[in-house]
């Protein structure tokens, strides 16, 4: 049996790095990568260690940079000390950085609260110095349920001073997300709000993390600290329950920072399970903020004069390495936003960046997506009726970007001026790891490019051989890297089968599927747990799914296979249509020419067996398409499945029914 993905979507264009960039860009030209590559590969130990040298403030240096002998439990700078807060606050201090506004944070109705690296180092100390007096200490865990705002990043980057490993957990989660994590880490501190405000609504907060510790095993819990955000009524447990504003008064500004060793866990944050039940993914204090901040640097090109917006929230691991770590270590000002990019309009996004000048943009397809069917419908909220000159940089996460969705971005917000830097990574790399550089990098829509120099990046057959240029195979990572997850939190046998299986010569499995081309650049073909089999042809949903939302009536699709006696499997797609739901006749026909437009696109092989339509997809909380979830409704069977991290359970009825 073959395990070869094949490759059907043929895209030709290609957009040259603009050349002011290539001038100026921290990495320049394709000579400039080139170097840093051949010097990761000629003495990798020497090239991690300069960078960890010359990047990385350390109050103990480290003698050893990476650690095999219990691999693939990795050790990174093992006898090296220091702490994150100081790498990303401390040392802006007596700079000309220090009275640099690190925060414009605008709130969900609008208002806007600047605080500079002094003040944020002063609030942090503040907020520690408060975690210190109620007897928190190194090495406990703490659970961070707060929404966007300047105290999330101050809760964050308090506990990294005091080497308290954090776990945040996504604002919109239930209590039963909160309950199992709170369990799984063993948490004896909860930080918390009252209440966050979404669209103008007020959405309480506190009430999830009080029932999620009345289910019981929450023991270890102390004290749950609340922050005043929406003035809503909350419940009070005296023994337990603190507000911040009480806790920070009179405690000092100023906090030593605590070294810890390098490979300290800095965090621990669960998967988006778009595939499964999350994974608790343990990240490390120095080898993490290291590849955040040379990624802001070479990815972004951050300067200190940028102004950086990463709309993603800290729930994410994109909210940490590019909220909460990255941005701060690189002295750049970023914006932090509270709100939705529909509220009060769609044109919230490209409002923003007009009005705080925004030089570098950083979001996800699935809002990209949704943006331009909202943009297209109205004129008032299109891009193009604001002024994004200020853009030099926009950036894409979470999925692979259709082509089409990564040109309507290049000409609508990039104004055909700025790169589209299409990241690859995961919670589990804790930063990019296969992306364009913006100075270097020659674009193909769709492609996340090339690795980044140090990553060892290759396209595998199930025996660890790499496969030809042109095929599709298992995305692998050969050689470790600073960043990497150091182990699944309390489950270290789960992390050594699903990332480093026997059969693959201990390399990392990313879970990916994806091919090179003649060039060398990756292409993203879908998940490996959601590759299509017809008539043993293996195709990634990426193809399929860029094909339909080339067509201009479709806005988004996801595919999956349905076990089908003659071909194997059959695929199904479950598309999203610009302009309304259609109906029995009407829905028949688009669907028609849709399964024969695919079939015109990439060939009948690809064509869909059935199209159903729907006003959304089943997606996480991050916005990622949950296949695993079609692929019951396809079948036509009731979903079992845990459904905990969905956002809108009631899509999957609309879906399964047949128009
Ligand atoms: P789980 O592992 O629990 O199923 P998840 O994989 O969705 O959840 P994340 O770590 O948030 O959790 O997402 C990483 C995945 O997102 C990657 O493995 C890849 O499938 C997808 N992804 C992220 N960025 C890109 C990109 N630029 N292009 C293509 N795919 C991407
Ligand atoms: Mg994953």
């Amino acid at each position: 049996m073959t395990t070869e993905i094949e490759s059907i979507l043929v895209e030709n264009r290609v957009f040259p790095p603009p050349a002011d960039l290539v001038k100026q860009a921290n990495v320049s030209g394709m000579e400039g990568y080139q170097a840093l590559c051949d010097e990761a590969k000629r003495d990798p130990d020497a090239f991690w260690a300069r960078l960890a040298n010359e990047n990385l403030v350390w109050t103990k240096p480290f003698t050893q940079v990476l650690d095999e002998s219990r691999a693939p439990f990795y050790k990174w700078y093992p006898d090296g000390r220091m702490n994150v807060s100081a790498n990303c606050l401390d040392k802006h201090l007596g700079t000309p950085a220090e009275n640099r506004a690190a925060i414009l944070f605008e709130a969900d109705d609008g208002q806007v609260t600047k605080v500079t690296y002094k003040e944020l180092h002063a609030r942090v100390s503040q907020f520690a110095n408060a975690l210190k007096s109620l007897g928190y200490q190194a090495g406990e865990r703490a659970i961070i349920y707060l929404p966007m705002s300047i105290e999330a990043v101050v809760a964050m980057q308090a506990c990294a001073r005091l080497g308290i490993i954090h776990s945040v957990v996504f604002g919109g989660f239930s209590s039963k997300s909160i309950h199992e994590r709170t369990v799984d880490v063993g948490a004896s501190l909860v930080i918390t709000a009252d209440a966050q405000m979404r669209g103008g609504k007020s959405i309480p907060l506190k009430d999830a993390v009080d029932e999620a510790l009345a289910m019981g095993g929450c023991d270890a819990v102390r004290k749950v600290i609340t922050y005043k955000r929406a003035g809503s009524d909350v419940q009070w447990h005296a023994d337990r329950d603190l507000w911040w504003h009480d806790v920070i008064q009179g405690q000092s500004t100023d906090c030593p920072p605590v070294a810890v060793d390098a490979d300290h866990p800095l965090f621990i944050l669960y998967t988006s399970g778009s595939t499964g039940k999350p994974k608790g993914v343990q990240h490390s204090s120095a080898g993490f903020l290291l590849w955040s901040l040379m990624t802001m640097k070479w990815t972004f090109d951050a300067k200190p004069t940028d102004v950086f917006w990463c709309t993603a929230d800290v729930g994410w691991v994109t909210g940490h390495s590019y909220v909460a770590y990255g941005p701060l270590a690189a002295g750049v000002t970023q914006v932090v936003f509270e709100g939705v990019p529909t509220y009060p309009d769609a044109g919230r996004f490209w409002k923003m960046i007009q009005e705080h000048k925004v030089t570098i943009f950083y979001t996800a397809p699935t809002a990209i997506r949704s943006l331009t069917k909202l943009s297209e419908a109205d004129p008032k909220v299109h891009p193009k009726s604001f002024d994004l000159s200020t853009l030099r940089i926009i950036g894409s996460v979470g999925e692979p970007i259709n082509p089409e969705a990564w040109v309507w971005y290049y000409n609508n917000v990039g104004g055909q001026r700025c790169p589209v830097i299409d990241t690859w990574w995961q919670t589990e790399t804790g930063a990019h790891m296969i992306t364009p550089l913006p100075g270097v990098t020659p674009l193909k829509p769709g492609s996340c490019t090339l690795p980044l120099p140090g990553i060892d990046a290759a396209i595998v057959d199930e025996t660890g051989e790499e496969v030809e240029r042109g095929k599709g195979g298992f995305l692998v990572i050969r050689r470790p890297w600073p960043s990497m997850i150091r182990t699944i939190w309390g489950d270290p046998e789960r992390f050594k089968k699903t990332y480093f299986p026997e059969e693959l010569k201990g390399y990392y499995l990313a879970g990916d599927g994806a091919q090179r081309d003649k060039d060398g650049y990756f292409w993203i073909m879908g998940r490996i747990d959601d590759v299509l089999n017809v008539s043993g042809h293996r195709l990634g949903t990426m193809e399929v799914e860029s094909a339909l939302v080339a067509h201009e009536m479709v806005a988004e699709a996801a595919v999956v296979g349905r076990p089908d006696d003659t071909t194997g499997e059959a695929v199904v797609a479950f598309v999203v249509l610009n302009g309304p739901l259609p109906q029995g006749d009407q829905a028949a026909a688009v669907a028609k020419q849709l399964r024969d437009w695919v079939a015109k696109e990439i060939g009948p092989i690809a064509k869909p067996r059935e199209i159903r339509f729907g006003e959304n997809l089943p997606k996480t909380r991050s916005g990622k398409i949950m296949r695993r979830l079609l692929r019951v409704v396809a079948k036509g069977e009731p979903i079992t499945q845990d459904v905990s991290t969905l956002e809108n359970p009631g899509i999957l009825e609309q879906l399964a029914q047949v128009r």
